[in-house]
């Protein structure tokens, strides 16, 4: 498949904030290394699926691919075209053509604006439309997208969550994008709203020839909707392949234990749960050689000071880890 997007060498770090006395006694900045050296592609009308812990850097890498968060390292490649070199009015342009779909229904639409406003609002950003012809743009992908068109002159706190999701949605496909980072769309709603925003995401790809990065802490939803997926770590992608693949012989450790909480998707007789200890280390101080040997039940000595490099384990599938010769399973009770 021809790749749409092409992430190379993505890294996005921050400097981490520094009290006053550090800053007048000159204590350097630390840094936060919420994403490292990520390489990925993302194939034209393919959902990749992006499955990490919360705090992993998955939005991150989500917003510094759009350039929403400007990456320090590294290239974006779409359709062709180098998006990290574009100027700002060329960013402007494609943004017609790579748009998000924000987490949170609440806090991502502008609670001053009407419907029409925000929906409409990337016509008016790219000259693609306005007056008339905008408003009835914008009724069209609003009713599309399970709303009615009266409701056009409403406020976003006159709506449910899942409303407000749909109302999000219509923003992000108004401009006619053909990729979507969808960040974490459904994690904020009620169970029975997720399964009909997640239908209609689908749907909606049919439709339009929509590309996605589906970005989600939820093993299951990412295991539904996708082709492929990417597992993320500490800011560092471990294991890729296709879903059923990752899914049925997951070969990280990390992609183990996930699966290993969800019992409906778990391998047949693999029934061993898997209890990592203690939380994600921070992006500020992340550990040396294998970032996951802190929680990994399988690390040995070299984990602690080599880094595992990615390497193929199957057709299309990678995963990074010192111990993949020897085919241990956290869900066959390896390391308990
Ligand atoms: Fe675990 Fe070592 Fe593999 Fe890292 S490299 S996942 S610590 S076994």
């Amino acid at each position: 498949m021809t790749p749409l997007l092409q992430v190379e060498h993505l890294s996005k770090h921050y400097e981490g904030r520094r009290s006053l006395i550090e800053r007048m006694t000159g204590v350097p900045h630390t840094v936060v290394r919420a994403v490292n050296d990520v390489s990925l592609s993302v194939g034209k009308g393919e959902i990749l699926g992006l499955i990490g812990e919360s705090g992993c850097g998955k939005s991150t890498l989500g917003r510094a691919i759009l350039r929403l968060n400007e990456p320090n390292a590294g290239k974006v490649t779409f359709d062709g075209t180098d998006v990290t070199a574009l100027d700002p009015l060329a960013l402007k342009n494609m943004r017609r053509r790579m748009q998000i779909i924000f987490q949170d229904p609440y806090a991502s639409l502008n609670p001053r604006r009407t419907v029409a406003e925000i929906v409409g609002l990337p016509l008016k950003l790219h000259g693609l439309a306005s007056g008339e012809e905008a408003r009835a743009i914008t009724a069209r992908i609003v009713e599309r997208v399970g709303l009615k068109a009266n409701q056009l002159d409403r406020y976003p706190h006159q709506f449910s969550g899942g409303q407000r999701q749909r109302i999000g949605i219509a923003r992000a496909l108004v401009s006619n994008p053909e990729f979507i980072v969808c960040d974490e769309p459904v994690s904020a709603l009620d169970v029975s709203i997720q399964a009909q925003i997640i239908a209609l995401l689908l749907e909606l790809k049919r439709e339009m020839g929509l590309t996605y990065l589906f970005i989600s802490h939820d093993i299951s939803v990412i295991g539904y909707l996708s082709d492929r997926v990417a597992v993320m770590y500490l800011g560092e992608i471990v294991e890729m392949g296709p879903v059923e693949d990752v899914l049925a012989n997951p070969r990280h450790p990390y992609t183990q234990s996930l699966l290993s909480a969800v019992p409906e998707i778990e391998p047949k007789g693999r029934r061993a749960r898997v209890r990592l200890a203690g939380d994600l280390p921070s992006p500020l101080n992340p550990p040396a050689g294998c970032k996951f040997h802190t929680r990994c039940p399988l690390a040995i000595d070299i984990c602690r000071v080599r880094e595992p490099v990615s390497e193929s384990v199957g057709p299309g599938h990678q995963a990074a880890c010192h111990r993949l010769a020897e085919g241990l399973n956290l869900l066959d009770g390896a390391g308990a």
